[in-house]
């Protein structure tokens, strides 16, 4: 899969909705300092479920609606969407069988985010699963941002790991395990609760 196309509206500096196409091959983005060339790069990982405000330079994660300028009024919500092409089978059922995805993240002022895959709503994880899959998730190397090179050569061993298992298209097979693991857990105590009501009833 390939991400085709962003859609930009009221995300940091993008108060009207700006749309960006990323053709095969390299695309590059000028522009003067400030004018929002990191912000397109934050949108695209936003998307993708960054879950950290301040990996996305803010404070908390409603900083990253447009805050208005001295002549603009801010906005309420703020709404990216990537577009994927070629994307047959990379996701579970329904959607396998649609070779273009729409994954849109939205969010309004004072109460989180929601996700929709093709106008269906989705959980973060099930996006952050999609993109780890594709070895392109939020936190991988295929998306370096200023500063990020020193980071990884500075990372944690177990830090390290992280990135380098997502780039090796097995964060999420991890994630998945971890999720399997928690219902196990869950179910487990089910199980000892009922072993519990049994033994008081005989
Ligand atoms: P440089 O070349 O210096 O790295 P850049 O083109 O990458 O710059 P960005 O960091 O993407 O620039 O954009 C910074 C601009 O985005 C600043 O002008 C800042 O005021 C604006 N900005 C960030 N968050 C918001 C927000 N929530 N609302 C409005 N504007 C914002």
């Amino acid at each position: 899969a390939r991400v085709a196309r962003l859609r930009i509206a009221g995300f940091k500096s993008f108060a009207d909705s700006t749309s960006v196409e990323i053709l095969p091959g390299l695309t590059g983005i000028i522009g003067p300092n400030g004018c929002g060339k990191s912000n397109i790069v934050d949108a695209l990982r936003w998307a993708m479920g960054e879950g950290n405000a301040r990996s996305l330079r803010g404070g908390e994660m409603d900083d990253i609606i447009f805050a208005g300028t001295t002549t603009r009024p801010s906005r309420n919500m703020a709404e990216v969407t990537v577009t994927l092409e070629d994307a047959l089978g990379i996701i579970p059922p329904p959607l396998h069988e649609q070779s273009e995805l729409e994954i849109t993240r939205k969010i309004e002022r004072g109460s989180g985010s929601a996700y929709r895959i093709n106008g269906r709503e989705m959980r973060a994880r099930d996006v952050q699963t999609l993109f780890a899959d594709m070895a392109s998730g939020a936190r991988s190397c295929a998306m370096v941002g200023q500063g990020r090179v020193a980071a990884i050569v500075n990372a944690k061993p177990e830090e390290r790991r992280q990135i380098l298992e997502e780039a090796a298209g097995i964060a999420g097979l991890s994630a998945r395990r971890h999720e399997a693991e928690l219902k196990l857990r869950a179910t487990e105590a089910n199980l000892q609760r009922a072993d519990d009501m049994r033994g008081q009833v005989e």
